[in-house]
């Protein structure tokens, strides 16, 4: 008799790998189904949104749910953090206004210092009263008088380095810095690939893509599901559909009704000349959809810079976002279904990472210089309902024995995995569940070193620069 797991998940994106290593804790068995050469290859992220400062209309609801979610995942995977702060500015064309931000700011250090209360550990951001810091115009005046620090060790010192590029004319102020970080996602993936290989509890099935799902809850067997690979059929009692934007296709072949989007995106690769200091990732905020909707530039090491600007003619694209009523399988168009199975043309690399570049010189002059430096980020996305600038999914359980991860954000993976453990708990199909603390001793076993060489080898396999694979500022110890 073929072996029956209890849980089957199908797609090792960030959530996952997630769930099938918060499921190892527990020491339940599962099956991890990927269709690609290694785990966390689906669409990037690069910045912890630790607070949805990026994000000027959002709720401070969602803005402290990302704090917290985020807090988490740094703490699962500390590696994958790059210490450096956000610089977030309103240039002059912009509606938006400063305010808008700081009124958030003070409720989310306040909801910090509760976090820190409850769990000393969760002092990830730093001293709460240094979350974020506000420069007027008369400050920024003063610290243009400093020398660049080539590694800055305080906010003034992220600050001044940031007024020696940055054309101030453009921009409303103040501005501020922020403890946003940046996440690496290739060192998450290796962190999580090498736990998993390691788990006696997952097994891991790379390059295997899932064909089809059955249902058999109704048969009175010792299973629920069948899950369709091309050489078998594995059997597991519960099933958890972590296929990212591919999610809603099982759906719509087990009838079960969904309401979602899916969204295309991409990110650009620059390289820019080297610079005497390092600068934190620089946001200028804008309307998004917008010809001047943000500008986000992400430093990384040996003068890498990662671009998204959110026009239709850079990171969005005219038909990005698809939306459902239910039941329907939804598409992208041949172009973009192009990109997502086979990659991009070189010509559109080029024009892409150009306008990309020419959008960051707006604001930072000397930026102009920076050539293409390697193929974009890019991938596909879910977003559960019909607001597009939804940020915060999690999980919804549309029958018994049955999960449908919806995450926004990868901050939401662990948060995510926890839920559905506690529906896994709550239905009782696993007995001998024990209760387990918060530390992951599986990823916690996995060597700098190790993840290092792996995340190396994923961003050079997947076509990308090596230093795209390593941090600015890595965590202290
Ligand atoms: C350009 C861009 C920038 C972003 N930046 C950030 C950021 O800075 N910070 C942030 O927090 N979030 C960011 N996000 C969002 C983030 O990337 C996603 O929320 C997250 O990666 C989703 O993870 P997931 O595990 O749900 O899905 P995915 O990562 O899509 O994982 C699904 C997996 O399922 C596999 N799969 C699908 N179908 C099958 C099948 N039939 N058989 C086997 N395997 C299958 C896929 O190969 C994939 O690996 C960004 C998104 C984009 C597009």
């Amino acid at each position: 008799m073929s072996k029956i797991y209890n849980v089957g998940i199908i797609g090792a994106g960030v959530s996952g790998v997630v769930t099938a290593l918060q499921l190892a804790k527990h020491n339940i068995d599962s099956v991890l189904f990927e269709q690609e050469k290694s785990v966390v290859n689906g669409p990037p992220f690069c910045h912890l949104h630790a607070g949805g400062n990026l994000y000027p209309d959002i709720s401070i609801e969602q803005c402290k749910l990302l704090m917290k979610q985020s807090i988490e995942m740094a703490r699962l995977f500390p590696e994958s953090i790059d210490e450096r702060p956000t610089f977030i500015s309103v240039p002059k064309t912009e509606k938006y206004e400063i305010a808008q931000l700081t009124k958030r700011l003070d409720a989310l250090v306040a909801y910090y210092t509760s976090l820190i209360a409850e769990d000393p550990a969760n002092a990830i951001l730093g001293k709460p009263e240094a979350y974020y810091k506000v420069y007027s115009q008369s400050d920024l005046m003063a610290l243009a008088k400093h020398p660049v620090v080539a590694v800055p060790k305080s906010a003034d010192q992220w600050l001044i380095n940031t007024l020696h590029l940055v054309d101030f004319n453009k921009l409303k102020t103040p501005v501020i810095l922020v403890q946003e970080f940046g996440w690496n996602l290739f060192r998450l993936g290796a962190q999580a690939q090498l736990a998993l290989e390691k788990s006696q509890y997952c097994d891991l099935k790379m390059q295997t893509n899932v064909r089809s799902i059955k249902d058999v809850r109704h048969k009175n067997l010792d299973h629920n599901w069948e899950i369709q690979t091309k050489d078998t059929v594995v059997k597991t009692r519960y099933l958890v559909n972590s296929s990212g934007f591919k999610a809603g296709d099982f759906d719509a072949s087990l009838r079960i009704k969904t309401k979602h989007l899916i969204e295309f995106k991409a990110a650009y690769v620059s390289k820019w000349q080297p610079i005497s200091g390092l600068i934190p990732e620089l946001i200028f905020h804008g309307e998004r959809g917008t010809p001047r909707g943000m500008v986000q530039l992400t430093p990384y090491r040996d003068h890498y810079y990662q671009i998204h600007a959110m026009t239709n003619a850079i990171t969005l694209f005219e038909k990005g976002l698809v939306k459902s009523d239910a039941e329907i399988k939804l598409e992208f168009d041949r172009a973009i279904t192009q990109k997502l199975k086979h990659g991009w043309e070189t010509n559109e690399v080029n024009e892409r990472t150009e306008k990309a570049i020419a959008s960051v010189a707006q604001f930072l002059p000397a930026f102009k210089s920076a050539t293409v430096g390697g193929p974009p980020l890019f991938g596909a996305q879910q977003i559960p309902g019909d607001d597009p600038s939804f940020r915060v999914g999690e999980v919804s359980f549309p029958c018994k024995t049955y999960a449908r991860s919806e995450i926004v954000k990868a901050s939401s993976a662990l948060t995510v995995a926890r839920q559905i453990m506690d529906q896994i708990k709550a239905l009782g199909i696993i007995s001998n569940l024990e209760k387990r603390g918060d530390e992951n001793a599986l990823l916690e076993s996995i060597s700098k070193d190790d993840i290092d060489a792996l995340a190396r080898r994923f961003a050079m396999q997947r076509g990308y620069p090596e230093a795209l694979s390593q941090l600015l500022i890595p965590r202290k110890s």
